[in-house]
């Protein structure tokens, strides 16, 4: 087994289920003991935070690509940013790190493409849905346009994100604030739903809502087993 490098904490709530799904994936389809290589390199969310806010991208990439460069150095063999939006970096961290860099949205977007998802209604942080890079290359990999929520929806869906659910508190009523916000993009026109930021699969699945949900947390975390196993497409392995 290949080892995995998860450049993680951002927020620790989602790459705790990473840590999670990756070895209950390796234990599914390896049995008995059977575990994951990892190395995990956990940041402090609070610094990263500050320089999303500040605009800062640049000073974010410079620190993302210096951990996966460690990683890499100290036996990664490949290279995974626990987070959608710090995929805005992703160009500079793969670069550095010199090992293949599972893209979050190329993972997303096979996903998507091969349950035939046309119109996924996106629900991430302001950076992921109002910025270009994620939907972009949705479009340009995949050929998928990814809509998003109405400025009020996505005011709140990306408050839940950082006062909620990276501080580890879950409120039924902001599910309940989701699910309204993907039944208007149902009524707009949605054929799916992409939780577009790791943690938001700890508030809602796909037990909550009857449209095909695409979880990137638990897609990456796949992803990367198949890696791990020799599993993963070339074309995947690509930033
Ligand atoms: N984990 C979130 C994401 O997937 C948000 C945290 C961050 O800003 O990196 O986008």
């Amino acid at each position: 087994m290949k080892t995995i490098g998860l450049i993680g904490g951002m927020s620790w709530e989602s790459t705790a289920v990473y840590y999670r799904q990756i070895n209950e994936a390796v234990r599914r389809r390896h049995g008995g003991l059977a575990s994951a290589e990892i190395l995990l390199r956990s940041v402090d969310f609070s610094r990263i935070v500050a320089l999303q806010q500040a605009g800062r991208w640049d000073q974010a990439a410079d620190a993302l690509a210096r951990i996966g460069n460690q990683l890499a150095g100290a036996g990664a063999d490949c290279v995974l940013i626990c987070t959608n939006t710090m995929h805005k970096v992703a160009d500079a961290v793969a670069e550095k790190a010199g090992v293949p860099l599972i893209h979050i949205v190329d993972v997303v977007g096979r996903a998507l493409a091969d349950a035939g998802a046309k119109r996924p209604l996106l629900l991430a942080t302001r950076y992921t849905m109002e910025q270009d890079f994620y939907r972009t290359r949705l479009a340009d990999r995949f050929g998928i346009k990814a809509m998003v929520p109405e400025a009020a929806d996505r005011g709140l869906v990306h408050d839940v994100i950082f006062e909620e659910l990276c501080c580890g508190i879950v409120r039924s009523q902001s599910r309940q604030g989701y699910l309204d916000v993907i039944e208007r993009g149902r009524a707009a026109g949605a054929d799916a739903v992409i939780l577009g930021c790791t943690e938001i699969g700890l508030l809602i699945g796909p037990s909550h809502t009857d449209l095909p949900v695409f979880d990137s947390t638990l897609l990456h975390a796949e992803a990367a087993v198949d890696f791990a196993d020799g599993l993963l497409s070339p074309a995947m392995q690509a930033a």
